[in-house]
């Protein structure tokens, strides 16, 4: 028998544990960007390979021009220019200096570069000159030598760079074009699909009679899965009838390695669903959660394929997928970090009635003046309400308990989406 009203804590044990093994693909660069890193990325040279110039100026022997200041400026002879990209010719001697640009190489015997803003003489930095005679004065030194960039002072040959499981952003493709990658390592994007069952459903593009409501749960988990890096797809209606149901998970299940449905998991007389998983031969991981919103929820498991039959109610499966399968299909495709933390903030509103199972409620998070989280419970918490999904960027986590929680109070949420600024005086 399976398990009945499990944690919350339990449910996304219980899936993360029935994630399948990973596959992975090598992609360019280009298309790199979002998905997540199968391979560790290690550093292969020193970055940088050479001693560099940090900015314009000139590089002088320190020895030389230690003492240089305004009163008492130091003369040098500027015996060449160094563009970025070019190898410098000459070596420094003794009284010496070589004109040179942010990112060109040192010249041998260099062990300082003076600012163009320390040196007088400052030409056009078009002006080429590179004359026997050109001189420069300096006048002004840093306290010491070596302000010039060193081998290796910002990745070391051999270093692990980027460890296997980090989502690939701009930054990673930064140094990923550093090292010469031009394919990398990815794991793969779970395929998914997603039916609404419900015999009152009609396409969003259709106008519902009388009795009828336009899917909306669709559309919203196929969004959401998107948004989590899956390739997923709407597949559609599919009507309380169980063989039909049975019949297109069947097909479903062939070509995706997640099958998500919503609706009919409750105990009411149409809902079928966890009877047709067991039908078609899968597994039931659980049955029902104890939280609200999303208490009716199966979980079930095909070969090594997951389905997830969330609630009907638009906010209970919008708050399910949040909670549960996006934890799935982020492991699924090799993310480190896929639980959600709860976080402190301090509550805004008081929440009143208290119930006997876990609550997650809606919510609106915001930095205050201070610096600090806090958090104001939305009104309309029932399961069936679908609007203030659009302002909710947190849920409030209410432990089954038998005090009301009051403004004031510190409470766990989870960020679903980045806290706003705190507008109210
Ligand atoms: P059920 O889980 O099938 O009992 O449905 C619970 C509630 O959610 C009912 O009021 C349904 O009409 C509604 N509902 C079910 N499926 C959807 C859907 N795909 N889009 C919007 N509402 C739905
Ligand atoms: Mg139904």
């Amino acid at each position: 028998m399976y398990k009945q009203y499990v944690s919350v804590t339990e449910a996304v044990e219980i899936i993360l544990a029935n994630v399948p093994p990973l596959e992975i693909e090598d992609v360019t660069l280009q298309m790199a960007i979002g998905r997540v890193l199968a391979e560790s990325v290690i550093a292969d040279s020193h970055i940088p390979s050479f001693e560099k110039s940090p900015l314009d100026g000139y590089a002088v022997r320190f020895e030389d021009v230690r003492r240089a200041s305004a009163n008492a400026p130091i003369k040098l002879k500027v015996i060449e220019e160094i563009p970025a990209g070019h190898v410098p010719l000459k070596q420094l001697c003794a009284g010496e200096a070589a004109r040179i640009m942010t990112g060109a190489m040192l010249p041998k015997g260099a062990d300082t570069i003076i600012k163009f803003e320390d040196t007088h003489l400052q030409i056009d930095a078009n002006q080429h000159f590179l004359g026997d005679n050109r001189q420069i004065e300096i006048i002004a030194s840093p306290k010491s030598a070596g302000n010039y960039a060193k081998i290796g002072e910002d990745m070391n040959n051999g270093d692990v760079i980027v460890a296997t499981g980090k989502l690939i952003d701009a930054a990673t493709v930064a140094i990923l074009a550093t090292f010469g990658y031009q394919q990398v390592k990815v794991y793969k994007q779970p395929c998914a699909i997603v039916f609404a069952s419900g015999d009152e459903l009609v396409d969003a593009s259709e106008k519902p009679t009388i009795g009828k409501i336009r899917n909306s749960n669709g559309p919203s988990i196929t969004a959401q899965l998107q948004l989590w890096g899956a390739r997923a797809i709407d597949g559609g209606i599919v009507h309380d009838k169980k063989d039909l149901v049975a019949q297109t998970l069947l097909s479903a299940l062939e070509q995706y390695q997640v099958v998500i449905t919503t609706g009919g998991v409750s105990v009411g007389d149409y809902d079928i669903m966890k009877e047709v998983y067991q039908e078609i031969g899968a597994e039931i991981l659980f049955w029902r959660v104890a939280m609200r919103p999303g208490t009716p929820m199966v979980v079930a498991k095909w070969k090594d394929k997951i389905i997830f039959g969330l609630s009907g109610n638009p906010s209970a499966s919008y708050i399910s997928c949040e909670l549960f399968v996006r934890a799935f299909i982020l492991k699924l495709q090799g993310h480190n970090d896929v639980w959600r933390p709860f976080v402190k903030a301090t509550l805004t509103n008081s929440i009143g009635k208290v119930v006997d199972q876990d609550r997650f409620l809606r919510a609106v998070c915001a930095i205050d003046r201070c610096g600090k989280l806090v958090v104001e419970s939305l009104p309309k918490q029932k399961s069936g309400v679908l609007a203030n999904l659009v302002d909710a960027n947190a849920l409030i986590y209410v432990p089954a308990a038998n005090s009301q929680i009051n403004t004031g109070d510190m409470v766990d949420i989870i960020l679903l989406k980045p806290p706003g600024v705190y507008v109210h005086e």
